[in-house]
């Protein structure tokens, strides 16, 4: 009886555990579709969406800050060449 107490206790177990990873799986998240950019004044991750963004020889670059853009607006080819 001991064994079947066992595999039964074990049954839950693991039916347990699946709905756990299941709850993990669906869990929302807050790094989905979110674009990263480098600031190329301060070298700095910037999420588009929320950064403020400079058109430059039609290619869009993104700053973390209005003094970034302002310094980067002022030299653009200091910050792109390397
Ligand atoms: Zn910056």
């Amino acid at each position: 009886m001991k064994k079947v107490l066992f595999i039964a206790a074990f049954a839950i177990f693991s039916q347990f555990a699946k709905a756990q990873s299941v709850k993990q799986q669906t869990l929302p998240t807050d790094t989905t579709e979110q674009a990263i950019e480098i600031d190329p004044v301060c070298k700095m991750k910037v999420k588009t969406e929320k950064a403020i963004s400079f058109i430059y020889h039609k290619k869009s670059y993104y700053f973390c800050s209005e003094s970034c853009k302002k310094a980067f607006s002022s030299a653009p080819e200091k910050y792109i060449k390397k």
